[in-house]
């Protein structure tokens, strides 16, 4: 009989950081697309005799990513060296930290079914990216431009139980280094690389399983898919009486599979020892508290505030605060409206037509012809009722063809609603002239063909008419 397994899951993250330059020297980290080995000098060459110097902006990032995640920031923090030998690493070691990392012991919440988790946040440390190999045919070349770009590593604690939480998790996490500045989280470009931690034990059981380390998940995709399979293929073991082996792990894309890359490294394989070539770092806490005031709301509070100020559902709030130009101009909207809408009418306004007219032109909202304040004066028209919600939908479309006014549009369109009773009562009388048949089927009980006839004088207005005035009429008419 197969037995319920529990799945525990730690994740390490290593994120790039945003600098301008590298970790050690002054190279340029924007080499995405430059030829190979165009942005290194004799530092990140690994040349005899070089020094590193410290990037202070890495730090800086460092300690504000810490602190997002509700880290205490080290008073004293030590760059070692990690010692292994790989074609694209050319010093033979890697410059990181170990046992005294800038951040440590934080934590990171997080929306599961059964409401909000708080996963713990072991450390995030600072240290430097590798080069990297280019397989061509039978021979394999190295690009340097990676090597010594600053990284960010954060380690969590085994506290993810689902595949769903690790997603949730790893959202969460490239939204608040995104919201900081800390990172692109540009997957597609590598800015953030995954690894996961994982081990099965019988559901009820408080022993943890064997644990077995999944590296290199370019993608939040990749680390579901590892994970599915690998839960399938430990279960099967396990249930056969077999037994999981300590090791790390790679994932072939292609053929939807992990591979054993080698039995598991402890830490002393990498024979860890203090950077002789740097200076520890005495974190004053001054900095520490600038640092803190530097940083802006966070994606969490800022979508409690949505909630509470504006009246959104979570679920709305949390689609506004995914993107923060989009919570940005959202809130700059809603200050222009001035009251006149209420906020909540805004957000449906947002999320359905500005939303929909930008996925069908595939424009972020910073591309956006039309800017928060234009946005603002064509819900003012509709609040006002000088146009229907309709007519406003209409004018949207038009502002974003032409980038005007809806003001302009609507007076060189002829689009002011008709709100006129006489002219209406007018169209009402023609509607009912036309469908004397219509007429006495509602008289005789049919009264659900109110709409029909809205419709009908909506149509002889050519959409300008003020429904609320339309149907009042046609009541009293039909009587
Ligand atoms: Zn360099
Ligand atoms: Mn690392």
């Amino acid at each position: 009989m197969a037995i319920d397994y529990e799945l525990i899951v730690g994740m390490e993250v290593h994120a790039q950081l945003s600098t301008q330059s590298k970790m050690f020297c002054g190279c340029s980290t924007d080499s995405w697309d430059s030829p190979p080995n165009s942005h290194t000098c004799p530092v990140c060459l690994a040349m005899p005799g070089m020094l590193p110097v410290i990037n202070e902006e890495a730090v800086a990032q460092t300690i504000r990513a810490g602190l997002a995640l509700n880290c205490t920031i080290a008073e004293d923090a030590v760059f070692a060296r990690k010692n292994y030998n790989y074609p694209d690493l050319p010093k033979g070691y890697q410059i990181s930290q170990y046992e005294l990392p800038l951040a440590v012991n934080g934590w990171l919440d997080i929306d599961t079914a059964h409401g909000s988790k708080r996963i713990g946040i072991t450390r995030a440390h600072l240290e430097e990216d590798t080069g990297k190999l280019v397989h061509d045919g039978d021979v394999s070349l190295v690009d340097l431009n990676r090597a010594g770009t600053p990284l960010l590593e954060i380690v969590s604690e085994p506290d993810l139980r689902t595949i769903d939480e690790v997603n949730e998790y790893l959202a969460r996490l490239r939204q608040i280094l995104i919201y900081i500045g800390a990172s692109s989280g540009d997957l597609e470009k590598g800015a953030m690389r995954m690894e996961a931690n994982l081990s099965l034990r019988p559901r009820g059981s408080s022993e943890y399983g064997v644990k077995v380390e999944i590296k290199n998940l370019n993608s939040f995709r990749a680390v579901r898919n590892s994970l599915e399979y690998e839960i399938k293929r430990q279960s099967a073991l396990l249930d056969a009486g077999g037994e999981v082996e300590q090791v790390t792990m790679g994932w072939l894309e292609q053929e939807g599979r992990t591979y054993v890359q080698r039995s598991k490294e402890s830490a002393h394989d990498y024979r860890y020892f203090p950077e002789p070539d740097l200076p520890p770092l005495f974190v004053e806490r001054t900095w520490v508290h600038e640092l803190r005031s530097s940083l802006p709301e966070l994606p969490l509070a800022r979508r409690a505030r949505f909630q509470a100020d504006y009246g959104l559902s979570q679920t709305d709030a949390d689609i506004l605060v995914a993107d923060q130009s989009v919570a940005d101009y959202y809130e700059r909207v809603v200050a222009a409206v001035g009251g006149a809408m209420d906020a909540k009418k805004v957000a449906n306004w947002f999320m359905g037509d500005l939303f929909r007219l930008l996925n069908q032109r595939d424009l972020s909202l910073t591309q956006s012809p039309i800017s928060p304040d234009q946005f603002a004066a064509l819900l003012k028209l509709v609040a006002g009722k000088t146009i229907n919600a309709n007519t406003g939908g209409k004018v949207l479309d038009a502002m974003f063809r032409t980038g005007e006014d809806a003001e302009t549009i609507v007076e060189r369109e002829g689009l002011a609603q008709v709100s006129d009773a006489d002219v209406l009562a007018r169209a009402v009388d023609c509607v009912l002239a036309d469908h004397p048949e219509d007429v006495a089927r509602y008289r005789e009980g049919q009264t659900k063909l109110l709409g029909w006839f809205i419709g009908q004088v909506m149509r002889e207005t050519r959409g300008k008419a003020n429904p609320g005035i339309v149907r009042q009429v046609l009541l009293e008419r039909l009587g």
